[in-house]
């Protein structure tokens, strides 16, 4: 069986008991590098036999693991920290362990996404994951352009080095109005989230220079008057919908306004036009 088991992403005591239960009876521990998970293993007092699995030997590495798979013997994959498979290697690990038939299972742990939404303030029902966004230019400007259509909070990693670029980058594509939640050092002693509307946080971390880790979190890009995701004949059919159930024609601009981020004074006009 394969196991994908959560470390800490900076607080030692978030490692989960199953978790250490399981990283003490693993037949091979595969990790991104031995002497961090060496060092978590030795302060948890396990011993172990580690094998590296990462981004750039994965290719080679995957095979010899579905082999110890295949053998009989249990295999725990970890990163250097949170969940495996998020923006971590592992997702191909598990996807050849489907294709061979290999039994999967988790030992979930933080994940510093989950952690920085929760404590962002902004809306949790609807998010995206997106993580780092891509480092060459083309593909980071298209990634840009797409995430600008999104309407769920959006949630991306980021090095502490390329952070102000990252904001730069995120105002020039038109992201400077959203609120954001910069959330530094998850779990550790420094934990940190910085709140405040894209447009400032150039000046804020250009005074107080970014250190440690982040997790940027943004609201959608507040739509302009007249931009939507509904198309006219959905704001019709919802208009007529607001009137059919008893609103006022004001009632219904109001709450049109809600739904779509249009301008209540026009939608109001557009009500009355629909209906004379
Ligand atoms: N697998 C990890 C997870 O489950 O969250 C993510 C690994 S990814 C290689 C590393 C990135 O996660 C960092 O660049 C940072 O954006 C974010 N991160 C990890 N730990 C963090 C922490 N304690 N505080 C803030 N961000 C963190």
């Amino acid at each position: 069986m394969l196991y994908l088991v959560g470390t800490p992403i900076g607080n030692m005591g978030d490692i989960s008991g199953r978790a250490v239960e399981v990283l003490g009876s693993a037949d091979i521990i595969a990790c991104e590098d031995t002497r961090r998970t060496g060092l978590l293993l030795s302060n948890l007092g396990i011993k172990a036999s580690l094998i590296s699995y990462h981004e750039h030997n994965k290719a080679s590495k995957g095979p010899v693991l579905i082999n110890r798979l295949k053998e009989g013997h249990d295999v725990v994959l970890v990163s250097d920290a949170g969940m495996p498979c998020i923006s971590d290697p592992g997702y191909d690990l598990v996807r050849l362990c489907i294709e061979e038939g290999i039994d999967v299972t988790a030992v979930p742990g933080p994940v510093a996404a989950v952690t920085a939404l929760v404590l962002s303030g902004l809306d949790t029902r609807y998010y995206h994951f997106e993580g780092f966004i891509p480092v060459s230019s083309k593909e980071r400007k298209a990634r840009l352009k797409a995430l600008r259509n999104y309407e769920e909070t959006i949630i991306i990693y980021e090095a502490p080095h390329r952070l102000i670029k990252t904001i730069d980058d995120l105002c020039e594509e038109g992201f400077g109005d959203c609120e954001a939640a910069f959330c530094r050092e998850l779990t550790k002693k420094y934990e940190q989230v910085i709140r405040l509307k894209l447009d400032d946080a150039m000046e804020y971390f250009t005074e107080t220079p970014p250190k440690g880790e982040f997790v940027i979190c943004l609201s959608p890009v507040p739509k302009k008057s007249g931009e939507s995701s509904f198309d006219g004949k959905d704001l019709e059919e919802t208009a007529r919908g607001l009137i059919s159930e008893g609103l006022s024609t004001k009632e219904a601009a109001s709450r049109l306004a809600e739904v779509t981020g249009r301008n209540k004074k026009e939608l109001y006009s557009y009500i009355l036009n629909l209906i004379k």
